[in-house]
């Protein structure tokens, strides 16, 4: 098994895995990990010049992307978009792609309209409510609320994401004041569920569809990439997400 495939809601979601290799820009070029993406292809089908990707800033920043970005932060050739950690997109055959290692990729759907968002939910993105922009920007061309999917793809899930000190408490029950069930307590420290805060962000913005979660924690999968378990020089996941053609 070198990728993890889904099939959803009319969108083509594909998850990368150990086996392909990592995809992390490389330190030294700055250019993107040309032979993952070769392996990437020959496991996907999904062709390069398809695929956009965005270098991340941690941050809560989105841009819309068109076919004419496709190989963006994927191939050598074509300048990668800096600093943005959310993509949107009206064009059936372009894969939004993002790389991870704990966060989570939220994908955003409408299947009536064509308007597909993908997140990176981290949570600086998800207390800068990244994902509530992008169902904001979804309505603003076009998109129903009612007929919008929200998935979360490979993320840390609730039991793994340990917290050592206080600040990720402060930040999410002090600061921004989420509901409290969204830590919880494992022996001396505590866990953050970063999908139900994500989650709680979207209702309160209006949302009142189901949330989809493919219950894949890069954590608990060795055959993810994670940094909390491998520490921060391991490998990053990529995700791609495209809408059936
Ligand atoms: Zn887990």
């Amino acid at each position: 098994m070198c990728v993890y495939k889904f099939n959803n809601d009319g969108l083509n979601i594909f998850v990368s895995t150990t086996d392909i290799g990592s995809f992390k820009t490389d330190a030294a070029t700055k250019l993107p990990p040309a032979e993952s993406f070769k392996r990437l292809h020959e496991k996907t089908g999904v062709p390069l010049d398809r695929i956009v990707r965005p270098n991340l800033a941690n941050d809560c920043y989105h841009k819309k992307v068109n076919l004419a970005d496709g190989g963006r932060g994927v191939l050598t050739s074509k300048e990668i978009i800096k600093d943005i950690d959310g993509l949107i997109t009206t064009d059936v055959g372009l894969y939004l792609a993002i790389t991870t290692a704990d966060c989570y990729p939220i994908v955003l759907h409408d299947f009536r309209k064509n308007i597909l968002a993908l997140a990176h939910g981290g949570w600086r993105g998800v207390v800068g409510r990244l994902e509530v922009s992008l169902l904001k920007r979804m309505l603003t061309l076009g998109a129903r609320l009612e007929d919008i999917s929200v998935t979360y793809v490979a993320g840390i899930c609730d039991k793994c994401y340990v917290q050592h000190d206080q600040y990720l408490y402060d930040v999410f029950i002090n600061k921004y004041r989420y509901p409290s069930n969204i830590v919880g307590k494992k022996g001396d420290f505590y866990t953050v569920d970063i999908a139900a805060a994500s989650q709680h962000n979207l209702r309160q913005a209006g949302y009142r569809g189901s949330f989809n979660n493919l219950n894949l924690c890069n954590f608990c999968d060795e055959k993810l990439f994670s940094v909390r378990r491998d520490g921060r020089n391991t490998g990053r996941i990529i995700t791609l997400v495209g809408m059936d053609q």
